[in-house]
């Protein structure tokens, strides 16, 4: 039998070739040797969202990237956090276990304390109460994690171990399935690539507005002529091209290094191989883009087969507790 892999995104719009690299394409690679189970955490994003107007459009924004790149509904369950209400009722249950202490010392919520002093509200003290009720309403087995994520989901375990030992052998614990998330700064050069630091080269763009947004790019600051040698080594137009171009990193670092090539020229061909890579991937998103009912489709299918595992979850849950 196939373990079960479980792994969310928060809806924050259209995803970029940062979330790309990083882990969808890597949700893609999974759908070979697990059953995924791949979810849009909308319920996540209210804890750092207080205008929602743009959430609906967020939610088909991100599933039709994540379809049109390859995750596949036929294979995997692709759904919205919010349309299997059982998860809030699992959060509440294991809220009852897991002890303050915990919660308050995890170092993103003392991060989001400070980056929202404004807003600082009870979920986000419980989110990884939350997100422990995300993976086992399924009962998965295998998380796919960067090595930062690790102990939210040591966290994760000792929420299910402490369960279990209250009220019985019910869920696995759920392991870390390590993956090397390369990390993609954005065209700042400088932060890692995301909506908030507003440094994205997104997915959908159409090939002349990714050429555009590639030419705004920052690249070796300390090549300031033409004719002055570059350092690709701490260039990240040339850390771009090592996925996106692969074949030519080693002539491009030679001509970078002896001014044979300039600036202009290296991004207008990072971003011809950037839009010759995601053609496809335009492709079929624009033919899905042209449906919203397909999408629409298949989240309901999605939350429909969750729903299904979640509800017996729930239901032997209730009974551990003694709620029955
Ligand atoms: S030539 Fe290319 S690799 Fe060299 S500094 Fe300019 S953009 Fe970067």
């Amino acid at each position: 039998m196939r373990k079960r892999v479980f792994s969310g995104a928060r809806p924050t719009g259209r995803q970029h070739i940062g979330n790309y690299l990083g882990a969808i394409q890597n949700y893609v690679k999974l759908q070979d040797e697990y059953d995924c189970i791949y979810c849009v955490v909308d319920i996540h994003a209210l804890t750092s969202m207080q205008d929602t107007s743009e959430l609906q459009s967020n939610i088909h924004n991100i599933a039709l990237d994540w379809i049109a790149a390859g995750m596949d509904p036929e294979r995997s369950i692709i759904f919205v956090q919010s349309h299997v209400p059982e998860v809030m009722e699992l959060h509440t249950f294991l809220s009852m276990v897991t002890p303050l202490s915990w919660l308050l010392r995890v170092p993103t919520f003392k991060e989001k304390v400070k980056l929202q002093p404004e807003n600082v509200n009870y979920g986000l003290v419980g989110y990884p109460v939350l997100q422990t009720a995300d993976i086992i309403l399924y009962k998965a087995e295998v998380v796919p994690v960067g090595e930062d994520q690790l102990p939210h989901l040591e966290l994760a375990r000792e929420i299910v171990r402490r369960f279990n030992f209250q009220f019985g052998d019910t869920f696995p614990e759920p392991k870390a399935k390590l993956t090397s998330f390369p990390l993609i700064l954005g065209l700042d050069g400088e932060n890692k690539m995301g909506k908030s630091s507003n440094n994205t080269i997104e997915l959908a763009l159409s090939d002349k507005e990714t050429t555009e947004k590639v030419m705004t790019a920052v690249t070796d600051p300390a090549r300031q002529y033409r004719h002055d040698p570059g350092h690709p080594e701490i260039c990240n137009i040339y850390r771009l091209h090592n996925y996106f171009n692969p074949a030519e990193t080693d002539s491009i670092a030679e001509q970078c290094r002896t001014a044979k090539v300039g600036c202009v020229d290296c991004k207008k061909l990072l971003a011809e191989r950037i839009n010759a890579a995601l053609a496809p991937f335009r492709e079929r998103r624009a033919a899905l883009a042209a449906d919203p009912q397909q999408v629409k489709d298949v989240l309901a299918d999605g939350a429909r087969r969750a729903r299904v595992i979640a509800r017996e979850t729930i239901s032997e849950v209730r009974q551990r507790m003694g709620l029955i």
